[in-house]
């Protein structure tokens, strides 16, 4: 990958420039967030002119390396005000490290009211206007753009709710069957692209795995062998191929972790009615996937295509999305979960951010309990940009505000999503002190606190917990650079020869000659930029903290969460 495309909202200038020696070995997150760190004034406005959105494809992105296709985005963020990274699968970060983009770089902004799409192609990159998809669901923008640009393409997009520069706006990007589903959710990242003024990225390239290898046998044999690793793992190979996330329904249920009636208990009565087991079963007799690949060279293939009563299909529906629509607001219909599911990909909002903000709604009685066509018609209001439209899609903090709500399971301004801290606490110290507000995938302790991969902490216990979430913070930060799935950690973390694969398919790829240590130098760097532009934007320790109703005990196990805030200031300690 040779390139850094710039593209500027303000001029429409485009420059192509040339990748600088400290940002060569850099992709994915450890790019997207040094970028925002050299370039993005830390106390500005994130909706404004001086923040800017960038796009990398990971580093192994574009070769055959298995589920390697991450893109990651990244930018100041206007949901928690620090630097957001935040990663979809799809077919985008493939075509990007295929047409030899290793960053684009987006800064300024159009004039307001103005629209635009980006077009990157072999032949070059072209801004078309756009204005006429201003309005419409990411579903039917990008089958515009397919029929328009080719079936082939790879489309990134937003809603309606990043047009509206809500702070709960994702960015969606297309599988190879040109479903728009796949989301960098978190942070609100579609809300910055909305005020750029840029409402859709084209790629079109017609490679898939063409990404330049130096040794290309060395390469292949690492391949391989990472492939093997992954399918003789029994939640790589096996779980999350058969039930897909949602597999994780059930065990968190079990675990008594399951965060219910917005962190009230931590078990669901209906859990099975809304798990991946159910699923794939209501999924397969309609005639849907248990299983699917979001992007060509996935092992993993974790995602799932449920056909819905309306006939209109939701793909994929992830554990943490069915807990924000089921467990958490008391939902157990698998049906009322998906509709609220598709709902939130048409508009462009993240899952987990909407169902939080559905709970406070109901702490609040503004909404009842368990009542999913109530809340059906509050995200639809979402999209439609009513008053109470607009406040639930800023987000649960937002929301709470607004509606005299305090009990909001909010860390940095962004919620936490379906793993209760008092009963999974490494998962707990990791919401507390990622530098993107509380993000179960920044380090996740559901590893060893309860699937008992790469060990065992015990979820109940304190003992153990800091040094999990660092050690998981740091290997995250480096495999989120790499393109890789994080669901890869699985495998890593149970198998020696996991990490050394990979840092070989890095060396084939690269001609270098990587070790280990070098990949966990880079994790730690990630992370000591991430921290260094939140604090000139003006977060401190107290930021690394969790809402103080987390010091109350949690039903079945009544535990507190109990890490106090001097063990949680040792999280960075490197
Ligand atoms: S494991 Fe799932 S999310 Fe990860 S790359 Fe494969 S299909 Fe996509």
């Amino acid at each position: 990958m040779s390139k850094i495309i710039r593209i500027n909202m303000t001029t429409q200038e485009i420059k192509v420039e040339e990748v600088n020696d400290e940002y060569k070995m850099l992709g994915g997150r450890a790019l997207t967030s040094k970028i925002v760190f050299d370039e993005v004034p830390a106390a500005c406005e994130p909706l404004g002119k001086y923040n800017k959105l960038v796009f990398a494809p990971g580093l192994l992105s574009g070769t055959s390396a298995p589920s390697s296709g991450r893109l990651s985005v990244g930018g100041k963020s206007p949901l928690t005000g620090g630097i957001k990274e935040s990663n979809a699968g799809g077919i985008s970060a493939q075509k990007f490290a295929n047409l030899g983009i290793k960053a684009l770089v987006v800064e300024g902004q159009a004039e307001k009211g103005k629209y635009f799409l980006l077009k990157l192609s072999e032949e070059g990159q072209k801004i078309l206007p756009a204005d006429d998809l201003v309005g419409k669901g990411t579903y039917e923008i990008t089958e515009i753009l397919r029929e328009r640009f080719g079936r082939k393409v790879g489309v990134i997009t937003i809603g309606p709710a990043g047009d509206m520069l809500m702070a709960n706006a994702g960015i969606a990007t297309n599988d190879a069957e040109g479903n728009s589903s796949r989301y960098a959710g978190r942070g609100g990242l579609g809300a910055v692209m909305g005020s750029k003024g840029l409402k859709a990225i084209v790629i079109d390239s017609a490679r898939t795995f063409d990404a330049p290898v130096h040794d290309k046998e060395r390469f292949k044999a690492a391949a391989k062998k990472f492939a093997d690793i992954l399918l003789k793992h029994p939640v790589c190979g096996e779980g999350l191929p058969a039930f897909g996330t949602n597999i994780l329904m059930n065990i968190i249920n079990e675990a008594g972790a399951l965060p219910t009636r917005n962190f009230s208990r931590g078990r669901f009565e209906k859990a099975n009615e809304v798990s991946g087991e159910k699923l794939a079963e209501v999924a397969k007799a309609r005639g849907g996937k248990a299983t699917h690949a979001c992007h060509p060279g996935c092992v993993m293939r974790c995602s799932n295509v449920y056909p819905m009563p309306d006939g209109k299909v939701c793909s994929p529906i992830e554990y943490e999305s069915a807990w924000a629509f089921g467990p958490h607001l008391e939902v157990g219909d698998l049906d009322a979960v998906a509709k609220m599911n598709y709902i939130c990909n048409d508009i462009g909002l993240d899952t987990i951010e909407a169902g939080a903000a559905l709970g406070v709604l109901m702490e609040a009685e503004i909404i009842p309990w368990g009542d999913a066509k109530a809340a059906i018609k509050v995200l639809e209001e979402i999209g439609q940009g009513t008053p109470l439209g607009r406040i639930v899609g800023q987000g649960a903090s937002f929301t709470g505000k607004a509606f005299g709500v305090t009990k909001v399971a909010s860390v940095k301004g962004q919620h936490m999503p379906a793993y209760d801290p008092r009963t999974c606490k490494g998962n707990g110290v990791t919401y507390a002190t990622t530098p993107m507000g509380a993000d179960h995938t920044a380090g996740y302790a559901v590893t060893a606190n309860i699937l008992k991969v790469g060990g065992f902490v015990d979820p109940l216990k304190k003992e153990g917990q800091v040094e999990l979430s660092r050690n998981l913070q740091v290997a995250t930060a480096a495999v989120d650079s790499t393109g890789l799935c994080l669901f890869v950690a699985f495998a890593i973390l149970d198998n020696p020869e996991g990490l050394p694969t990979i840092v070989e398919m890095l060396n084939a790829q690269y001609g270098l000659e990587l070790t280990v240590e070098d990949v966990v130098t880079l994790g730690q760097k990630i992370l000591k930029v991430e921290r260094e532009f939140n604090k000139q934007a003006g977060f401190t320790n107290v930021h690394d903290r969790l809402p103080e109703f987390f010091n109350e005990d949690l039903p079945p196990h009544n535990v507190n969460f109990g890490i106090t805030n001097e063990e949680l200031d040792e999280v960075f300690n490197f």
